[in-house]
C-alpha cells in the first residue's frame, strides 16, 4: 500500500542567475514578475562560490524579501522560486528552493511541475532509509542524487532525472554550478537568456524583460544545461523525447507578455478569440473579457466580429486568483470580492462574455449573474479553451475529476447551470489553429482529451479520481 499523496496540486515559477554580482537582487525582480505563478511561498538561495545561503518564507515576493532579508544574500549565482500549493502541500518546509547540506557539499533545488511517480519513488527511497523533510515531490530528486553511485555530480543528476516521470523544470545549484533540466516532454516552459556575461533562466520570458536580459532560446525537452565558470554546456539526459508543452500555459497561466516557443501569449489568446468569432458568431452589442487572462481573447473576438470591446467587468487587483483559492467557500467569497460588472456598459445590452476556461462552473455562474444584475439583456459565454473534462497530473490545479463540471455534463447542461443564454467552447482544432498548428503534435491536451503524454501511476490516478 502506497502512502497517501500530498501536495500534488501545484504550479510554480522558477528563476536563476549565474555570473552576476547582483544575482539575488535580479532573482528578486525575476520572481516578482513570475508572482502570478504562485503566491503561497517564495525563496532565494544564493552562492558566493564557497557556500549556499537562503531566505524563504510563506507569502508574496515583496513580503518575504524585505530589505533586511536581502542584505545577506551576496553572491554571483542564485536560484529562486514562487510556490502555489493546496492546503495539504503548503507550509514553510515545502517552500523552495530546498537546501541540502552534506559532507561533500551543498545542493539547492527549485522545481516547477509535478512528478507522477513521486510517491512510487518516495516509497522505494524510504524503504532504503531515506527520511523526507517535506511532503513536496521536489525532494525526491535530492535523495536520488545522493544515492546515485556515479562519481561526478553531472552523472548523478542525469541518472536521477532519468528516473523521474511527469513534468519538471528543475534548477539545481551547488557552490560552483547551476544546472537546468527540463523533462523529456517539455511540459512546462523554461527559457534561457543572458545579461552581459551572465546567464539567466526563467519559467517565462517576461522575467527577462523585467531584469533587462536578452532571450537566447527555450530549454529543450530532456536537456540538461550546466553553467559554471567555464561557460555553458548542454547535454541530453533522456534518450527519447517528445515535446508536449502545456496548452493551458497559453490559455490561462502565463503572462501575456511572455513568449513560449516563439509564440507570444497575448497573440495566441487573441487568435483564440478570433477563432471563437468563427465558431460562435453572435449578434450582440458589446464584447467583454473576464479580467485579466481573458482580455486578449475578448479583443480578438471583438476585432473579428466588429462588435465593440468594452470594459464590462472590473477586477479588484488586490485579491488573489479565484482559480487557486483552496476551498469552495473561499472561492465563492473570492469571486464576490474580485469582480464587478460595469452597469453603464452592460445595461440594456446583449453581451458576449469571453472567458478562458470553466473549471468548476462557480465563477462563470457568478459572473453571468453579475452581468444580468447589472442589466445585461443577454449573456453569451464563449470560452477560449475546450471543456476541461480530466484532471491535470502535471502541476496545474484543475482539481479532481469529480469537481470538473465538464467531466460529466454536456455543454447544454453547463449552460443551464451557469445561467447563460448560450455557451460555446473553442474546438480543439480551433485552439490548435490559433496556436499556428495543424495537428496536436508538440502539445499536451490531457485535461481536454484525456490523452496524456506520460504514463500515469495508479496512486496518482486514485488521488485525482477520488470520489
Ligand atoms: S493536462 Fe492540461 S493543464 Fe495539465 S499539462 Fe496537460 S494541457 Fe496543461
Amino acid at each position: 500500500m502506497l502512502p497517501e499523496i500530498k501536495g500534488l496540486n501545484e504550479e510554480c515559477g522558477i528563476f536563476g542567475v549565474f555570473g552576476h554580482q547582483d544575482a539575488a537582487q535580479l532573482t528578486y525582480y525575476g520572481l516578482h514578475s513570475l508572482q502570478h505563478r504562485g503566491q503561497e511561498g517564495t525563496g532565494i538561495v544564493v552562492s558566493d562560490g564557497k557556500k549556499l545561503k537562503g531566505v524563504k518564507g510563506e507569502g508574496l515576493v515583496a513580503e518575504v524579501f524585505t530589505t533586511d532579508a536581502m542584505k545577506d544574500l551576496e553572491g554571483n549565482a542564485a536560484i529562486g522560486h514562487v510556490r502555489y500549493a493546496t492546503a495539504g502541500g503548503g507550509g514553510y518546509e515545502n517552500v523552495q528552493p530546498l537546501l541540502f547540506h552534506s559532507q561533500t557539499g551543498s545542493l539547492a533545488l527549485a522545481h516547477n511541475g509535478n512528478l507522477v511517480n513521486a510517491n512510487y519513488l518516495k516509497y522505494q527511497l524510504e524503504a532504503q532509509g531515506s527520511i523526507f523533510q517535506t511532503s513536496s515531490d521536489t525532494e525526491v530528486l535530492a535523495h536520488l542524487i545522493r544515492r546515485s553511485g556515479f562519481p561526478q555530480l553531472k552523472d548523478q543528476v542525469k541518472n536521477s532525472l532519468s528516473m523521474l516521470k511527469g513534468a519538471y523544470a528543475y534548477l539545481i545549484m551547488t557552490e560552483t554550478e547551476l544546472m537546468v533540466a527540463l523533462d523529456p516532454h517539455g511540459l512546462r516552459p523554461l527559457s534561457l537568456g543572458c545579461l552581459g556575461d551572465a546567464y539567466v533562466v526563467a519559467s517565462e520570458t517576461c522575467a527577462f524583460d523585467v531584469v533587462g536580459a536578452e532571450y537566447i532560446r527555450d530549454i529543450m525537452p530532456g536537456e540538461l544545461l550546466i553553467i559554471n565558470e567555464n561557460g555553458l554546456t548542454s547535454e541530453k539526459f533522456a534518450i527519447s523525447t517528445t515535446k508536449a508543452i502545456c496548452t493551458m500555459e497559453y490559455i490561462y497561466f502565463s503572462r501575456p507578455d511572455s513568449n513560449i516557443q516563439g509564440i507570444n501569449v497575448h497573440t495566441a489568446r487573441k487568435n483564440m478569440g478570433k477563432q471563437l468569432a468563427v465558431e460562435a458568431p453572435f449578434e450582440a452589442d458589446v464584447v467583454t473579457g473576464v479580467p485579466d487572462s481573458s482580455i486578449s481573447a475578448a479583443i480578438g473576438y471583438a476585432e473579428a466580429t466588429g462588435i465593440p470591446y468594452e470594459m464590462g467587468l472590473i477586477k479588484n487587483k488586490y485579491v488573489g486568483r479565484t482559480f487557486i483559492q483552496p476551498s469552495q467557500t473561499l472561492r465563492e467569497q473570492g469571486v464576490k470580492m474580485k469582480l464587478s460588472a460595469v452597469r453603464g456598459v452592460v445595461e440594456g445590452k446583449r453581451v458576449v462574455m469571453v472567458d478562458d476556461s470553466i473549471v468548476r462552473g462557480t465563477t462563470s455562474r457568478r459572473i453571468v449573474n453579475l452581468l444580468k444584475e447589472a442589466g445585461a439583456t443577454e449573456v453569451h459565454v464563449v470560452i477560449s479553451s475546450p471543456p476541461i473534462k480530466n484532471p491535470c497530473f502535471y502541476g496545474i490545479d484543475t482539481s479532481t475529476k469529480e469537481e470538473l463540471i465538464a467531466s460529466d455534463k454536456s455543454v447544454e447542461q453547463i449552460r443551464e447551470l451557469i445561467g447563460a443564454d448560450s455557451l460555446t467552447f473553442i474546438s480543439v482544432e480551433g485552439m490548435m489553429k490559433a496556436l499556428g498548428q495543424e495537428g496536436t503534435n508538440g502539445y499536451c491536451l490531457g485535461c481536454f482529451t484525456g490523452n496524456y503524454p506520460t504514463e500515469i501511476y495508479p496512486d496518482t490516478l486514485q488521488y485525482y479520481y477520488q470520489k
